[in-house]
């Protein structure tokens, strides 16, 4: 597993090792969704991921 830090509780968050740049993955702790900006080696960037306020319907 990689890991990737949480940017708004700090909190640890392992990633599938097959993880690709924006995929999408939620911190365990906060719940907060998260989005990959970067894999590098066994460390990955994530960024809070920007809801744009579209509905996008049911
Ligand atoms: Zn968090």
């Amino acid at each position: 597993m990689k890991k990737a830090s949480c940017p708004e509780c700090g909190a640890e968050i392992e990633v599938l090792d097959d993880v690709i740049v924006g995929e999408i993955v939620s911190c365990p702790d906060c719940g907060l969704e998260l989005e990959v900006v970067e894999v590098e080696g066994e460390r990955v960037k994530v960024k809070v991921l920007q809801v744009s306020g579209e509905d996008w319907g049911e």
